[in-house]
């Protein structure tokens, strides 16, 4: 537990407004994210705390997407390989 007195509060003099620990003001969006881990410009959006989870899962499901298009793509190139190289 945090007793009080210790809790700094800082001042965003973009938004006008106390903010919390742990909170950042992004100057891409132009407001302040509590928890900002970072600005990510593929969703173009901050990523904090109240969409960690669902980045994470978008981190997770374009990797297994990856994993799937290699997987996918590699057998027709093997025999293909195959058919060109002689015997
Ligand atoms: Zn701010
Ligand atoms: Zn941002």
């Amino acid at each position: 537990m945090v007793p009080l007195g210790s809790f700094k509060a800082k001042y965003c003099n973009s938004c006008n407004v106390m903010k919390p620990e742990r909170c950042h003001h992004c100057s891409a969006c132009d407001r302040c994210i509590l928890k900002m881990d970072h600005h990510c410009p593929w969703i173009n959006r901050c990523v904090g705390w109240r969409n960690y989870k669902l980045f994470y899962l978008f981190i997770l499901y374009a990797t297994l997407f990856c994993f799937f298009i290699i997987a996918s793509v590699i057998p027709p190139l093997v025999s293909r390989a195959k058919v060109i190289t002689p015997p």
